[in-house]
């Protein structure tokens, strides 16, 4: 029997939805409420090929959720709210408590609070996108799917940092990773597209957006990923630093005089392509000012290309050798310079690029004789929380 599943990205002043038709996995509606507690909240709804665009007054994410069931209404997309039969969340923080999607009841939405402590800008609104949708839905099953969960496969020897192991028994301090949702997704819908049991497969996935991770998949399962503790280690990001040598904060405290805070916003917010370029966080825009000669911005993509390249060689060396090396996220589905520059020089490591084939943007880009197969695979981290809550919940 077909069932109507909302999958839901609450942000501190957005919300972003789409309802699905499983398990034919067909949208019926997407949208996106921004500006949130704003007298001018802007409201995009999108059904059966049209696009609504509005400004309205919105106070917050309980009146958003409102918003969203109305125009579901009004626009016939369901004749009663008791249709969708369960709302899968997208929430940052799993920690150690969650290793799968999992069913919500008032311990689990108390647990993903509890976490706020790790993810203060995630977590908490998550939760909110969760009572929200409680109190408008509810009949409907609450499903929450967490970024970190998929990498809780991870052994110890990979997840600890070498700090006092006190400070990973009082303080859940380790590496957990993020973007799971979506290297879960590219893994599997590459696996389908090979024909080939994803258990069988040593993958490396580079998800590369505004935030970047890679992550290392064998048996179907993530044994290493770039990102840590929080959203900001591994590779060099839009605004975000990635990994740096970390004595480098203190040494800047003191000479600048910098609160933690600041420090905060120095390697979060104006670092990364924006920092080393200071040109843009968005990489088209570093691409163009680097084609017209700008030096800073021919830097900062290389730095960006080492730093990947880097972590592909760690994992290859971890698993043991390579199958697929998947490229999905803004940059890696679009920028076929950012794909050839990553690719340069590794025919050694059996990664072999074919230009044609990448500049066509197809699937797969290697090589007829290469040993490792590139892809391109456009995640779908909605569709892969409306599968989830079809396997947790239904
Ligand atoms: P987010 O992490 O916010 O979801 P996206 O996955 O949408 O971000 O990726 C945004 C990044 O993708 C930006 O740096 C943008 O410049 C880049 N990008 C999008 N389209 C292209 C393109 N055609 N060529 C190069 N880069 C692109």
């Amino acid at each position: 029997m077909t069932q109507k599943i909302m999958a839901i990205n609450a942000g501190s002043s957005s919300l972003k939805f789409q309802l699905f038709a499983m398990p034919q996995e067909q949208v019926l509606a997407k949208g996106l409420i921004e500006r949130i507690g704003h007298q001018d909240a802007q409201f995009t709804f999108a059904y059966h090929q049209q696009q609504r665009r509005r400004s309205l007054p919105v106070a917050d994410h309980a009146q958003a959720v409102q918003c969203v069931l109305e125009a579901l209404l009004e626009h016939g997309v369901i004749q009663r709210i008791e249709e969708i039969s369960a709302v899968g969340h997208r929430v940052a923080h799993g920690g150690e408590a969650f290793n799968d999607s999992a069913l919500i009841d008032d311990q689990a939405l108390s647990e993903i609070e509890t976490l706020g402590e790790l993810a203060p800008l995630h977590n908490p609104v998550n939760a909110m996108g969760i009572r929200a949708f409680l109190t408008a839905l509810p009949h409907a099953k609450a499903v929450g799917v967490f970024d970190t969960a998929y990498h809780q496969t991870m052994s110890p020897d990979h997840f600890l940092y070498a700090l006092p192991y006190r400070y990973y028994q009082e303080m859940g301090i380790r590496r957990y990773g993020f973007h799971g949702t979506s290297h879960k997704y590219v893994a599997q819908t590459c696996a389908d597209l090979l024909g080939k049991p994803l258990c069988s497969l040593r993958i490396i996935s580079c998800h590369l957006g505004n935030g970047a991770s890679l992550c290392a998949i064998q048996q179907g399962r993530s044994v290493n990923t770039s990102m840590g503790f929080t959203p900001l280690a591994g590779v060099a990001m839009g605004t975000r630093s990635g990994d740096i040598d970390p004595a480098i904060l203190p040494f800047v405290a003191e000479k600048e005089k910098r609160t933690p805070s600041e420090l905060n916003q120095l390697i979060n917010s104006q670092s990364g392509l924006l920092g080393l370029s200071g040109v843009s966080n968005d990489y088209r825009d570093v691409e163009q000012a680097a084609s017209q000669g700008n030096e800073q911005a021919r830097l900062a993509l290389a730095v960006f290309a080492n730093r990947i390249r880097d972590f592909i060689g760690s994992y290859l060396v971890q698993m043991g050798g390579l199958d697929v090396l998947i490229f999905t996220g803004g940059i890696g589905e679009n920028s076929r310079s950012a794909r050839r520059s990553i690719c340069a020089r590794l025919q050694e490591l059996g990664i072999s690029l074919d230009d044609q084939r990448n500049e066509a943007n197809q699937t797969f880009i290697q090589q007829d004789n290469a040993s490792v197969r590139i892809a391109v695979i456009n995640t779908n981290e909605e569709l892969m929380i409306a599968r989830d809550v079809m396997r947790v919940a239904i």
